[in-house]
């Protein structure tokens, strides 16, 4: 496959508008010559800035979150229409972190991948089972739900806007990470899902990072899998020397 990989930073809940001013200044001349394409996932506070600042540059920056609705009585939300207005391309839905510590579940994460393909968001889908469901050897039942659940009513055609990101849980923080083996061999039935329940266009366009401990010493290798077109990265993505380390090996 000839497809650009996709090298995603998740800031999480880190980094005020100055340090992300700070960052992006320092991280731009770093990458210049990147062959991937480089994601930076910020805070809703950081947006603005970041995408001021990479202008006519390769950086393509985006949100980590939104609501469903357009809008209304959603106390602390953002929508997606808030999010084109300020020209944020993508963003971040069904993270394990919003899984499992916000309890979102698989229908309210459907009609967020929705509300963004509608608006002409970009979404980064991530699905990934805990180290419980991979210990009962659950894995693939628990993919297949969250893949059917969440991108339930999804066109063949809006299909290939989205990105995957698969995400073992217990690889996220961790320092633990998937060998690329098993990275790989999850990667490859995801691709058949995509091919079984779209079609064999969606299984050859949609990327399919990998998430989980990422960093410089793993990165190149997890790249050299058939089914791995880019990796999100976490904690490594917070120091830009370093994520640009990765962006560099890609
Ligand atoms: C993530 O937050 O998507 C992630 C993969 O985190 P980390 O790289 O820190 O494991």
């Amino acid at each position: 496959m000839n497809k650009k990989n996709i090298i995603a930073g998740n800031w999480k809940m880190n980094k005020t508008e100055n340090e992300t001013e700070e960052y992006i200044k320092n991280l731009i001349p770093l990458i210049e010559g990147s062959l991937s394409s480089v994601y930076l996932a910020v805070p809703f506070t950081s947006l603005k800035a970041a995408i001021n600042l990479t202008e006519n540059t390769n950086i393509i920056i985006g949100a980590q979150n939104m609501h469903d609705e357009t809008e209304g009585a959603f106390t602390g939300e953002i929508s997606a229409i808030m999010l084109k207005a300020i020209e944020a391309e993508f963003v971040i839905l069904g993270h394990s972190e919003r899984r499992h510590i916000f309890n979102e579940d698989n229908s309210f994460i459907n009609r967020k991948v929705r509300r963004a393909l509608k608006t002409g968001l970009q979404p980064i889908f991530c699905i990934g089972e805990t180290q419980k469901e991979r210990e009962e050897s659950k894995t693939e039942v628990v993919l297949e739900k969250q893949f059917l659940e969440g991108l339930k009513d999804i066109s063949k055609k809006d299909v290939l806007d989205i990105v995957i990101a698969y995400e073992p849980v217990w690889a996220i923080g961790t320092g633990k990470t998937a060998t690329a083996e098993i990275a790989e061999s999850v990667h490859s039935y995801i691709r058949k899902l995509i091919h079984k329940h779209f079609d064999a266009k969606a299984a050859d366009t949609i990327n399919i990072l990998y998430g989980g401990s990422v960093k410089p010493s793993n990165v190149e290798e997890l790249l050299k899998q058939e089914n791995i077109d880019g990796v999100l990265v976490g904690g490594a993505s917070l120091d830009y020397k370093i994520f640009a380390e990765i962006v560099n090996k890609s």
